[in-house]
């Protein structure tokens, strides 16, 4: 009997961007070819959502999140949007909410100086949060320069929520008190980087169950596809360099870190 591969899962990938209007058919063939069979597709605001629910009926495989991205959160205001996010976030599929978070790295956008941006993003955020509680969904988090903000935001939500933090970057310590809560990390090409020597130290300690691989498409292409745009079959360059570390073959990289995304965002197929 022939060995059966496990498949991984690209669990963050922006396959809604325009950089990928032109050819997602064959984007998404690559994957599957490189054995990045599943993809989860994070939202940045309603709109996004929308289409990626649309790109989730046509590909069975591809499973849509709904939520505003920190960034993105200027494109909200008011009181309406979180029922329409609700009404979106409660159509069947939908795998997560998210990308949610802080990002206090980017300037304000007009209209805002520091101060309302950053009390508009934990606006934006709490509501979110609040949401996927209530809904039993799992978050995605983006944060930039904005960690201890973004844990006293998230603390209170211990127990109701389980939140991965994408394109994770800190030590193990900070991986072990996200973990702590009942939190996970991701890591994406950034970890296959020469300079990111603290990044591949909390990726080969880390125990399985723990972590989960991404993308971030179309940014954050890892070697040796770096600076070109990224897509989803580069998950398995990350994994194969991932499993080097840890001294594990890819056969049980890919094992476990499926099992950890097909539970916490509840895949079924
Ligand atoms: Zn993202």
């Amino acid at each position: 009997m022939l060995p059966t591969t496990p498949m991984l899962i690209d669990t963050h990938a922006h396959l809604d961007h325009r950089h990928f209007a032109a050819d997602l058919d064959q984007v998404l063939a690559r994957a599957t070819d490189a054995g990045v069979t599943r993809w989860v597709a994070p939202a940045c605001d309603l709109e996004s959502t929308r289409q990626l629910l649309e790109l989730a009926a046509r590909h069975p495989h591809l499973h849509a999140c709904a939520g505003i991205h920190p960034c993105d959160s200027h494109s909200v205001s008011g009181d309406d949007w979180i029922n329409k996010l609700l009404a979106l976030a409660t159509r069947p599929g939908i795998a997560a909410v998210g990308e949610i978070g802080l990002d206090y790295y980017h300037q304000p956008p007009e209209g805002f100086d520091n101060a309302s941006w950053r009390a508009h993003q934990a606006h934006v955020l709490r509501l979110q949060l609040e949401l996927a509680a209530t809904l039993g969904l799992n978050a995605i988090i983006h944060t930039r320069e904005s960690h201890e903000d973004l844990v006293r935001q998230i603390a209170p939500f211990t127990g109701r929520l389980r939140a991965v933090f994408h394109c994770f970057t800190g030590t193990e310590p900070q991986a072990q008190e996200l973990l702590d809560m009942g939190h996970l990390v991701s890591f994406t090409g950034i970890v296959t980087f020469k300079n990111s020597p603290i990044i591949q130290a909390t990726a080969r300690s880390l125990p399985a169950g723990a972590f989960m691989l991404e993308t971030d498409s179309p940014y954050l292409a890892p070697v040796p596809h770096r600076g070109k745009r990224c897509e989803p079959a580069y998950v398995a360059d990350t994994a194969r360099f991932v499993a080097e570390l840890r001294g594990e073959s890819v056969e049980e990289l890919a094992a476990h870190t499926s099992r950890t995304a097909e539970g916490f965002f509840r895949l079924t197929r």
